[in-house]
């Protein structure tokens, strides 16, 4: 049940970060009743999922193409509230090519859940006989249970489990460790397992794909001005460089280059890089050591994105998956953002987790991505590439390497009316969109429930449908 506003008319929260658990929890607050101050160091709202203009090519870009599943819940939960839902373009088919262009199509079938994909994979040419029944015995072995503290790594896993080495390249690297961002070997068995039963078995709801048919800033457009129409505020170019709390008045004083905002409750919605440069800004408490500590253990996985403009379409799909090259993903952003009125067609090709890929220099990348392109799509050849861009996200995402639950940090902060949110605190999934949604909205909880309130902003998983139901899983 929510509180009624007029209860939680005087309390005011001051939310530090300006990305998708700074604003989810910012805007749950804001319609809970509370007076909200959302803090950004940057000039605009979304983070590492944001769109701007590329002075080289003069086009509103995405940082990278974003993708979401039909389990986002919280992140569904987010675009409702603040009124986008209907700007994501969902699909539930996924095409593999294979270099010369022989296509496979993967989704849902008629066929009750964890069973749907299955006619699909079996008629798929991707994948070799051996393949399949490899890929078989792995969906089968990953909904046995698997205990959250295993510290088997995928790649063990994978040999253990005897997948070969066309369902590794194909399907486990491609696909899982990139949904993961991660190499095999640096990739925890559970958050392998979550992934396989989310995208693929629970239900085809689930596993359905969802980008935004709009630059992605463009969606967070909406957060400010639900806010600013609640009586919250957004400060963009604040960057908050330290903060106190005063036991007397029971206050967050926290300050940035253009002043102090005071408040009672503060929300620390940081990816762990910038929580570990804010730390000895902040109360000396003893447990903020275990959260620097804490901070220490991440590391940091790219995502490289080329942007191609051409003089002609090079094709008629939304996205596809491009098999046994360095290009993993080809998004067709004329087709997906078809408000980009213009002739020819502007492709996006991503790389994940590739510190090779990371490390070329700009034409070199781009005449590698474009290389290949032509591998898969014969008219790139033939087509005029009128502008190229390359974005390096080199702190894209943290890994999640056996043993990173233990070192997850919880919501509550170690210090009073303090909670933390961003994609790297525990909320059981990796680092994405999903999971800066469930800590914004958890944070929002645990705000709510320290007060005469109780909130419930997070939003539940979907429900396994068809056998799934009867089927139990855990870890
Ligand atoms: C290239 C790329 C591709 C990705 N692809 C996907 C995808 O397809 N699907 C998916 O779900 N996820 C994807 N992700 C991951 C996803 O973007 C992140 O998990 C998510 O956006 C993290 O949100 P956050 O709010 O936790 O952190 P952030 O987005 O990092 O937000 C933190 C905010 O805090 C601000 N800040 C930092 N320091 C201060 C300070 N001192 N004062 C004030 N503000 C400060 C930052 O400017 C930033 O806006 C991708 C990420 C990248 C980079």
């Amino acid at each position: 049940m929510q509180a009624p506003p007029e209860q939680l008319e005087a309390k005011t929260v001051t939310v530090i970060g300006g990305g998708v658990a700074g604003m989810s929890a910012a805007c749950a607050l804001a319609e809970a009743g509370y007076r909200v101050q959302l803090v950004e160091r940057r000039g605009y709202l979304g983070g590492r999922a944001s769109s701007y203009l590329h002075p080289g090519v003069n086009e509103v870009i995405d940082n990278c193409q974003h993708v979401l599943f039909g389990c986002c819940t919280n992140l569904i939960g987010f675009y409702r509230r603040i009124g986008v839902e209907k700007k994501i373009h969902w699909t539930t088919g996924m095409t593999m090519i294979e270099p010369g262009g022989r296509r496979s199509l993967l989704g849902p079938s008629w066929l009750p859940a964890p069973l749907h994909g299955l006619p699909k994979l079996l008629s798929a040419s991707a994948f070799s006989r051996v393949d399949k029944l490899a890929l078989a015995r792995g969906f089968q072995a990953m909904m046995r249970p698997i205990a959250p503290e295993s510290t088997e790594t995928l790649a063990d896993w994978l040999r253990r489990n005897k997948q070969t080495p066309g369902a590794i390249e194909r399907f486990w690297r491609l696909v899982i460790a990139s949904a993961l961002n991660a190499d095999l070997d640096a990739i925890s068995v559970p958050y392998a397992a979550k992934v396989i039963r989310e995208l693929f078995m629970n239900s085809a709801q689930a596993g359905a794909m969802g980008m935004s048919s709009v630059p992605i800033s463009e969606l967070y457009g909406s957060a400010k001005t639900f806010l600013e129409e609640r009586g919250s505020t957004v400060r963009l170019n604040a960057s908050v460089e330290s903060a106190e709390w005063d036991e007397g008045v029971s206050e967050w004083s926290v300050h940035t280059r253009n002043g102090t905002l005071v408040s009672e409750f503060l929300v620390i919605a940081l990816p762990f890089e910038a929580m570990q440069k804010l730390l000895p800004n902040l109360p000396p408490v003893p447990h903020a050591e275990e959260l620097a500590r804490q901070t220490e253990t991440f590391t940091h996985w790219p995502i490289c994105s080329v942007h191609l403009w051409f003089d002609r379409e090079i094709t008629d799909l939304p996205h596809a998956v491009l098999l046994d090259r360095e290009i993993h993903w080809m998004y067709n952003k004329s087709v997906l953002q078809p408000g980009r009125k213009r002739k020819g067609s502007y492709l996006e090709l991503v790389q994940s987790a590739s510190r090779d890929f990371a490390a070329r220099e700009r034409n070199e990348a781009i005449d590698q991505a474009l290389g290949e392109l032509a591998e898969f799509f014969p008219q790139v050849k033939e087509a005029k590439l009128e502008k190229a861009a390359l974005v390096k996200e080199v702190r894209a995402t943290f890994g999640v390497p056996p043993g990173i639950d233990g070192v997850r940090p919880p919501t509550a902060a170690p210090w009073p009316n303090c909670f933390l949110a961003g994609d790297w605190v525990s909320t059981g999934w990796p680092s994405t969109m999903e999971s800066a949604a469930r800590s914004g909205h958890i944070a929002a909880d645990a705000i709510c429930a320290s007060e005469i309130a109780e909130c419930k902003f997070l939003a539940p998983d979907l429900k396994p449908r068809g056998l799934m139901r009867w089927l139990t899983v855990n870890g």
